[in-house]
């Protein structure tokens, strides 16, 4: 069970700010920003480069709750959404996440 999963089950604690039948948004536990969520699928996939065809309606639906959820926190002056992908792309758990990040400037390029 990845940790996400964990938290989906309710195995361990989360700041919850979002859920549905397929999605669930928390707050991450080391915040970049002064705002910063992640929106995963419930389904474990390992990441965005994991995902199949099939699941391109799915990828469209975290997106959209990346847009609730960003609006429903008041991110109206802009925000950042980032997904990492495998050992380059930074990842660090292996379950999807869209991190929704806001109200602070961001800089690019990234890190
Ligand atoms: P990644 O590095 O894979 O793109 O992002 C993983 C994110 O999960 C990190 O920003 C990290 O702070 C967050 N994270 C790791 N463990 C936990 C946890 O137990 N709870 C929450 N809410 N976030 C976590």
């Amino acid at each position: 069970m990845t940790l996400f999963e964990k938290i989906v089950a309710r195995q361990i604690p989360a700041d919850i700010v979002y859920e549905d039948d397929r999605t669930l948004a928390f707050r991450d536990i080391a915040p970049q920003a002064p705002v910063h969520l992640l929106v995963i699928p419930k389904r474990p996939i390992r990441s965005l480069a994991a995902a199949q065809d099939e699941d391109t309606e799915l990828m469209g639906h975290l997106l959209g709750v990346c847009r609730k959820v960003a609006a429903e926190e008041g991110l109206g002056a802009g925000y950042r959404v980032v997904t990492n992908i495998g050992e380059d792309g930074g990842q660090s758990v292996d379950h999807l996440h869209f991190h929704v990040l806001g109200k602070r400037r961001m800089t690019w390029p990234p890190g």
